[in-house]
């Protein structure tokens, strides 16, 4: 299963959380595409002939794109690559994109499934994000695209915001459920350096919550959405029956994928590459089919963390036998105290071949992740 991951690098104004990569100047928003067309291009056998299952458009701000330019690109990525039956292409859009028109023009490019950034259905929220909408847009935009026929819909929201208390994530939780869309992502707020809101923590200018707030609020997100039958596929992402994310699903379970555009990752099954995370340079880069991108072959070790970093976060986790196969003598003893360790405590469970977290482990998959590392 091949996916391919098309980063728009642009957005309106930054996010005070968000350390992704855009730029707010989109002036060349015409000149960007027709090098990630000829990136396609230069690209056409990275995947080794394997057609497309999942496109997806991500960034930055994907909606900030005309339409046109969005078919255009599927065109040419269905025309190089070939694309599987009832492929899943999603969009990402922010909710004062979604205009009626807007959505008309984007049925008829190929996308059926839209990724909306929410983050909160609280306006003071809303507004401390710097995010560029209100919590009734976000809502009537969900709506709008429903009405015109978009059922495949996915939601972001943020838990731990500056001044967050438990009646307060709750209110958002319920919106976002009360909007019957099949799919919700939910992300702990993490203070980035260079983000307006890793200036303001260095300076202890905001109240950002605890740990524990952190850890609460989760618990609450995990008993809400179980409540309203989504199922709990990975730890930030919830879906009703059939309807989790085919295209992250496959970097979660180590399929191919390619990534175009500035700052985009590439994965071939032996080694990762990824683009230089600057618009000019990416464009000189691919006018002369150099200098746009880095490569690493992927050592055994390498392999073995990405598969628990991905594989550890899914509810199907990972493969007891294919664990120990990477366990050398120095650090088999100190995984078997580990495994045990948490098992005891409730934060993995066993079950056959399979390894998975609770959820309770979880809360603290990254530092369970870390000790199982080589
Ligand atoms: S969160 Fe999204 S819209 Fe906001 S700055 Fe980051 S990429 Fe842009």
């Amino acid at each position: 299963m091949a996916g391919l991951y098309i980063h728009i690098p642009f957005c309106r104004r930054a996010c005070h959380y968000c350390d992704f990569h855009f730029s707010t100047q989109s002036g060349y928003v015409a000149d960007m595409v027709g090098s990630m067309i000829r990136e396609l291009q230069l690209r056409k056998d990275y995947l080794g002939g394997e057609p497309l299952s999942t496109l997806y458009f991500g960034g930055g701000t994907p909606s900030l794109l005309h339409p046109d330019d969005v078919r255009r690109m599927i065109e040419w990525a269905v025309q190089l690559f070939g694309i599987k039956v009832d492929p899943e292409i999603t969009l990402e859009a922010n909710p004062e994109d979604l205009t009626q028109v807007y959505l008309n023009e984007l049925r008829l490019t190929g996308v059926n499934r839209l990724s909306v950034g929410v983050q909160s259905f609280l306006d003071d929220e809303l507004r401390a994000l710097n995010r560029g909408h209100s919590s009734s847009q976000a809502a009537d935009s969900i709506k709008r695209a429903q009405d015109m026929g978009f059922e495949n819909i996915t939601l972001d929201l943020m838990y731990a915001l500056p001044n967050s208390d438990e009646s307060r994530w709750r209110y958002s939780m319920n919106r976002a459920i009360s909007l019957q869309v099949p799919h919700i992502s939910a992300y702990c707020l993490t203070i980035e350096p260079g983000t307006y809101f890793g200036h303001l923590a260095k300076r202890a200018k905001v109240n950002f919550p605890e740990d524990p707030v952190a850890a609460a609020q989760y618990t609450m997100l995990c008993e809400c959405m179980r409540e309203a039958g989504y199922e709990h596929y990975e730890v930030s992402n919830f879906s009703l029956p059939g309807k989790s994310s085919r295209h992250n699903s496959g970097y979660w379970r180590g399929s191919a994928y390619m990534g175009i555009g500035p700052s985009a990752h590439s994965y071939d099954g032996t080694s990762r590459q990824w683009n230089v995370a600057n618009n000019h340079t990416y464009m000189k880069g691919v006018a002369v089919g150099r200098g746009y991108f880095e490569r690493e072959e992927l050592t055994p070790e390498d392999r073995h963390n990405e598969y628990l970093i991905t594989g550890l976060r899914t509810a199907q986790g990972i493969s007891l036998q294919r664990l120990w196969e990477m366990a050398s003598p120095d650090v088999s003893g100190k995984w078997s105290v580990a495994l045990d360790e948490w098992m005891q405590q409730g934060l993995l469970h066993a079950n056959g071949d399979a390894l998975t977290l609770s959820e309770a482990g979880m809360l603290v998959a990254d530092r369970l992740i870390t000790r199982l590392m080589i």
